[in-house]
């Protein structure tokens, strides 16, 4: 008896693979940016419409296109499907196996369909090469892929595991049932109207079974995701913060965050930031969102911000914009410089003390002004307190100018610094040398008179007139230089700068009266 007519369960089954082959087009077409192997996946299915279409269309079509075709192409569409879901797990393997299958297999339904037509014989071979397949995709699953992707296959391994079975029990029927029950494909036999349901019933369970592991495999990534972005998140050295741009309110912060303002994840979040003064100056988050409008980021820029008990902070601030559930949310961080900064000024002051304790001119190794200033006042407090006399020179080189614009900076340089040595061959011990500027020296003369010190001004003139310069190179061309010198005695209880101005003036005399000589007061 006919339980089933062997055509509606064709078309149903037509209707069906078509409807599963768009769903499985849709989900290749949503994820193929995300998973590999999908459009094999697609491409199984479209086989095995065709092929059903081809045995459907049985009696109107050539039979090596009904029979041996469709046949070899739902052996193909199989393999396509194996190969597609090694591609999805990527373990793509070899297939080697699966094309000689398949020559065999196309090669045994020419036989028998043109040199000994056996349909249950050709239904056999079908049977066996899916099995075949279907026990590969079942060892993928369930042994080759990754332990934590095993759990995405569950529903795909039922539909897989279905597959097994019905193959398994067509090929026992064929063994246990005489051939001549059933000759042709289209003859009353409620058993293969059964397995055609079978089979249409696990296309349905596939497709369910591809979509689920797909739609499982997302929802592992995202969770991954989530975790990946949640660690980067709490253990980023920034302290970052999400705000919600129309008002202002922090939606979440990280770990750093709260290390480096001293409030609690509760105490900010829902709170806005104008609110908690985070800013040190409100403007500087005007122009923030300025430079943002135009921008749409903002790069370290140094801002200083309010720890939670109104101690401050400097950072670099960096933020964009980005979108959450469609409305403009603020992702910025800051990385606190505030101990760099610190350090920074530590170091100037250092550098700048190392400076007012440096008295040595590197160009000449005679004292500097800063320490001729010092000494100044020391001898001043004991000619005052002692009272002893204390001279001072004051030097200037003649014609400096046209010396450094004729022979350059650097011959100018050789000049000074051998007026450096001369001074030092000339002085005492008790006496100290000064370059108090560029080209002007100064020599303190402790316990002399402005007689004494006229002497050994005399004697720097001299000896620096003497001196020979060879300033430009390759070329014998000799050069001497001299220098003007004013002599002041110190007066009891004068000050320090009119003491100085008092050797200036003689040397401005010297200079007027023809330079290369010593002018002392009379
Ligand atoms: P005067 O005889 O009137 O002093 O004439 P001068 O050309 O020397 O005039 P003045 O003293 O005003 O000029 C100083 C020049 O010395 C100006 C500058 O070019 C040069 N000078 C100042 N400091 C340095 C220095 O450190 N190195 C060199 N090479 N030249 C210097
Ligand atoms: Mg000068
Ligand atoms: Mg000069």
């Amino acid at each position: 008896m006919n339980i089933v007519d062997i055509r509606t369960v064709i078309l149903l089954s037509a209707i069906t693979y078509i409807l599963c082959t768009l769903f499985i087009v849709q989900l290749w077409r949503q994820n193929r940016e995300r998973f590999g192997g999908m459009h094999l996946w697609v491409v199984h299915f479209v086989l095995q419409t065709v092929a059903l279409v081809l045995i459907a269309l049985r009696g109107a079509i050539p039979d090596w296109l009904s029979i041996i075709v469709s046949n070899t192409l739902a052996i193909m569409g199989a393999v396509f499907l194996y190969a597609g879901l090694e591609r999805f797990f990527g373990k793509k393997g070899a297939q080697i196996q699966n094309y000689i299958l398949l020559a065999l297999c196309a090669a045994a339904f020419a036989y028998w369909t043109f040199v000994r037509p056996d349909l249950p014989l050709r239904t056999l071979i079908v049977s066996v090469g899916i099995l075949i397949i279907v026990t590969q995709c079942l060892w993928l699953l369930w042994c080759r892929i990754d332990p934590a992707l095993r759990q995405l296959t569950s529903s795909a391994g039922v539909a897989f595991g279905g597959y097994f079975a019905v193959s398994i029990i067509r090929i026992i029927q064929y063994f246990s049932t005489l051939h001549e029950e059933r000759k042709d494909f289209f003859s009353p036999g409620t058993f293969q109207g059964m397995m055609l349901l079978s089979y249409m019933m696990l296309l349905i369970l596939l497709t369910y079974g591809l979509v689920l592991m797909v739609n499982r495999r997302l929802i592992m990534e995202i969770a991954n995701q989530e975790k990946k972005f949640l660690k980067a998140f709490n253990s980023a050295p920034y302290a970052i913060t999400i705000t919600r741009v129309s008002d202002g309110t922090i939606v979440d912060v990280n770990k750093t965050f709260m290390a480096l303002t001293g409030y609690d994840r509760e105490e900010v979040i829902g709170k806005r930031t104008l609110n908690l003064q985070l800013w040190e100056n409100v403007k500087d988050r005007d122009s923030v969102f300025e430079t943002l409008s135009k921008s749409g980021k903002v790069a370290d820029r140094e801002f200083r911000f309010r720890k939670k008990f109104g101690e401050a902070a400097t950072g670099l601030f960096s933020a964009e914009i980005i979108h959450i559930n469609g409305e403009e949310h603020l992702l910025s961080s800051i990385w606190d410089i505030t101990g760099r900064k610190l350090i920074e000024e530590s170091l100037k002051e250092s550098e700048q003390r190392y400076r007012e304790l440096s008295i040595i001119d590197n160009l000449t190794n005679l004292y500097n002004s800063r320490h001729f200033y010092n000494q100044l006042k020391v001898e001043i407090d004991r000619s005052n307190r002692y009272k002893q006399p204390l001279s001072l020179l004051l030097l200037d080189i003649d014609n400096f100018k046209f010396f450094n614009d004729t022979y350059g900076h650097v011959e100018g340089d050789q000049v000074i610094s051998r007026l450096g040595q001369v001074m030092k061959g000339s002085l005492r011990d008790i006496d100290s040398g000064y370059r108090y500027g560029g080209e002007e020296f100064t020599v303190m003369l402790p316990v002399t008179t402005k007689e004494a010190g006229t002497i050994i001004a005399e004697r720097i003139r001299k000896e620096f007139k003497k001196e020979v310069f060879y300033p430009v190179t390759g070329q014998d061309q000799d050069v001497h230089m001299t220098v003007s010198i004013g002599i002041a005695q110190y007066k009891e209880q004068e000050d320090i700068k009119s003491f100085v101005s008092r050797a200036d003036e003689f040397m401005y005399q010297a200079k007027r009266k023809g330079r290369d000589r010593v002018c002392c007061e009379p």
